[in-house]
C-alpha cells in the first residue's frame, strides 16, 4: 500500500473500497467477478485489485453507450448543456485534484507534485477548453450550381454531427490525461464513450467516471471497463457497434487496432510511439541546452511518447553539453513519488525496467560509452537516468523507442546533417530545436518530419495545439480544433426549393 507516507482520507477511502467498473449507471465487478492485482511501482508491493473485464462486459458497456447515444437524448443535447457539464466536470477534477494526483502517483509511480501540476492540471484546462468548443461546432452553407438542373433553385449546407459511440483505449504513462484527451472532445461533440484504461493504471479513469456521474452526465455516456488489453481492448477494437476507435499506445498494438477498425470501416485515430530528436545548434548556451535536453528525456522517467530520446548537438558544444547532462543526471534523487524531495520516480513495471535495462546492456555490448547512469535499482522499478554516447545512427538504440530515462547522443557538423539524422527514424511525433538563430530555425522547421516542433522547449503541450504523429507515430490529431474534427461526421444536405 502507501507504505510510510500518509494519504489524503479520500484517497484512502477510494483504495479501501472494492474496485468496480462503470457500465451504464451500474458499478460492476464484471460478469465473472475476476480481478487483477495492481502493484505500486515505487515499492513493487500490492496496491489494489481491480475487475478483470470480459468480452461480455464490453458488450454491455457498448450497449449502454449505444442506448445513451441513440435512445436517450444525449446526442441531441443542446450545446450549452454539454458545455456546462464539461465545465462542471472540470470543477470536480479541480476539487479532487490532490486525490487524483495521489492515485496517479501510487498507480503509475510519477511524483504527486508532477501529477498535480502537469497531468491533472492539463486535464482540468483541457476540459474547460473543450467545453468552449461545445457551443462552436457549426456547419457551412454552400451555393450549389447543379448545371444539369438549370431551372431549379437549391439550398445546400454541410452539417456536423457527433460520430457516435467511441471506443477509447489508452496507455499507462499519463493515465488520466490520455483518457481526458479522448473523453473531452467526445463529450463536447455529443458522443458517448467506452473507455479502456491501461491494464496497469485504471484508477484515475475509475475516479473520472465517478466524477462524471456526480457532474450529472446521463448513464451510459461514459463507461469504463478495466482489464487486459488482449482481452477487453481487443474486444472493444473489434466490436461492430463502435463508430470510432481512438487509441494511444505502442505502434505494434496500434497496427492491430487500425486493422480491426478497417474491417468494419470504423473511424480511427492512433497516437503511437516516438523517438523524438532534440537538436542543439552551436549558438545555444550549453548549460541552458543541457537543462532542456535533460528535461526532454528524464521528465516522467522518460516514459513520454514525445520524449527527446535522441540528442544531436553541434560539434562545438557537444562535450560541454554531455558533461552538463551527466552532472544533472548524477544529481537526480530517485525514490517514491510521495516523497516531495524526489526528482525521479520508478518505471511503471518490472517488465518495463527489464526492457529499458536490456537496451542499456545492448548499448554496452555495441561498445557504447555509458556516460552516466546505466543501472537499475530496487525495491521498486527504478532505472538511473542514463546518457549513452558513441553509437551511430543505425544502432537500435538510436532507431527504436526505449521508453525510459535513456538518452542517446551524437554530435553533428552542419545543419544538413542535423536535419538528415533527425528525420532518419521510423517515428515522427515531435522534435525540438535549441537555438536563438531565428533565420536558421525557421528554415529547419518545415524540413522536420514530425507532428510537433518545439523551439527552445520540448513536449510543451497546450489545449490549443493539435498533437499527433507523422510516419509510424500515428494517424490523426488530439487537442485543438483538430480534435473536434475527429469526433464529428460531415453530412451534406441539398434541398431543391
Ligand atoms: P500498449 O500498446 O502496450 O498498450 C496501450 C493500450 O492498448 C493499453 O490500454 C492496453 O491494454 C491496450 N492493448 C494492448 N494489447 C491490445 C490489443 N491486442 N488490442 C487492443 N488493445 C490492446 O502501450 P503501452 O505500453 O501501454 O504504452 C506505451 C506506448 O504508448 C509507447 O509506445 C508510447 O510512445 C505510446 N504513447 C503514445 C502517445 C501519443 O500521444 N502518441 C502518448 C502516450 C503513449
Amino acid at each position: 500500500m502507501a507504505d510510510a507516507f500518509a494519504l489524503l482520507p479520500k484517497t484512502r477511502e477510494f483504495l479501501d473500497r472494492p474496485s468496480t467498473m462503470l457500465i451504464g449507471e451500474q458499478w460492476s465487478a464484471g460478469e465473472q467477478g475476476q480481478t487483477m492485482a495492481l502493484l505500486n511501482p515505487a515499492t513493487g508491493n500490492h496496491l489494489i485489485d481491480v475487475p478483470r473485464g470480459t468480452q461480455h462486459d464490453v458488450d454491455r458497456a457498448v450497449q449502454q453507450a449505444r442506448h445513451a447515444f441513440d435512445q436517450s437524448s444525449w446526442s441531441t443535447t443542446r450545446p450549452r448543456e454539454r458545455q456546462n457539464l464539461l465545465l462542471k466536470l472540470a470543477d470536480l477534477l479541480e476539487r479532487d485534484a490532490d486525490v487524483l494526483a495521489e492515485l496517479e502517483c501510487l498507480n503509475n509511480g510519477k511524483s504527486v507534485q508532477m501529477a498535480r501540476a502537469v497531468d491533472i492540471q492539463l486535464c482540468i484546462d483541457f476540459f474547460r477548453y473543450m467545453a468552449g468548443w461545445a457551443t462552436k461546432i457549426h456547419g457551412t452553407v454552400v451555393s450549389p450550381s447543379l448545371p444539369l438542373m438549370p431551372d431549379d433553385q437549391f439550398h445546400g449546407y454541410i452539417a456536423r454531427e457527433p460520430v457516435g459511440v467511441v471506443g477509447a483505449i489508452v496507455a499507462w504513462n499519463f493515465p488520466l490525461l490520455l483518457a481526458c484527451w479522448k473523453v473531452g472532445p467526445a463529450l463536447a461533440t455529443g458522443c458517448t464513450v467506452v473507455l479502456k484504461p491501461a491494464d496497469e493504471t485504471p484508477l484515475t479513469a475509475l475516479k473520472l467516471a465517478e466524477l462524471a456521474l456526480e457532474a450529472g452526465y446521463p448513464p451510459g455516456v461514459l463507461n469504463v471497463i478495466t482489464g487486459i488489453g488482449a482481452e477487453v481492448g481487443a474486444a472493444l477494437a473489434a466490436h461492430p457497434d463502435i463508430d470510432k476507435l481512438t487509441f494511444t499506445g505502442s505502434t505494434a498494438v496500434g497496427k492491430l487496432i487500425g486493422k480491426a477498425a478497417m474491417d468494419s470501416m470504423t473511424r480511427v485515430t492512433l497516437e503511437l510511439g516516438g523517438k523524438s530528436p532534440t537538436i542543439v545548434l552551436d549558438d545555444m548556451d550549453p548549460v541552458e541546452a543541457a537543462i532542456g535536453a535533460a528535461n526532454a528525456i528524464f521528465f516522467n522517467q522518460g516514459q513520454v511518447c514525445s520524449a527527446g530520446s535522441r540528442l544531436y548537438v553541434q560539434r562545438k558544444q557537444y562535450d560541454r553539453v554531455m558533461a552538463e547532462i551527466s552532472n544533472i543526471a548524477n544529481n537526480m534523487k530517485l525514490g517514491n513519488g510521495l516523497d516531495s524531495s524526489v526528482d525521479m520516480g520508478p518505471l511503471i513495471s518490472a517488465k518495463q525496467q527489464a526492457r529499458v535495462s536490456g537496451y542499456i546492456d545492448m548499448g554496452r555490448e555495441l561498445g557504447a560509452d555509458i556516460a552516466c547512469g546505466g543501472t537499475a535499482e530496487g525495491p521498486g522499478f527504478f532505472v538511473r537516468p542514463t546518457l549513452i554516447t558513441g553509437l551511430d545512427q543505425a544502432s537500435p538504440l538510436v532507431q527504436e523507442e526505449i521508453f525510459g530515462p535513456v538518452l542517446v547522443a551524437q554530435p553533428f557538423d552542419d545543419i544538413e546533417d542535423a536535419v538528415r539524422m533527425a528525420n532518419d527514424n521510423p517515428y515522427g511525433l515531435g522534435a525540438s530545436i535549441w537555438s536563438n538563430n531565428l533565420k536558421q530555425v525557421h528554415r529547419m522547421i518545415p524540413r522536420i518530419k514530425a507532428g510537433s516542433v518545439w523551439v527552445n522547449c520540448h513536449t510543451a503541450l497546450d489545449p490549443t495545439l493539435p498533437f499527433g504523429g507523422h510516419k509510424m507515430s500515428g494517424v490523426g490529431r488530439e487537442m485543438g480544433e483538430a480534435a473536434i474534427e475527429y469526433y464529428t461526421e460531415r453530412k451534406s444536405v441539398l434541398i431543391r426549393i
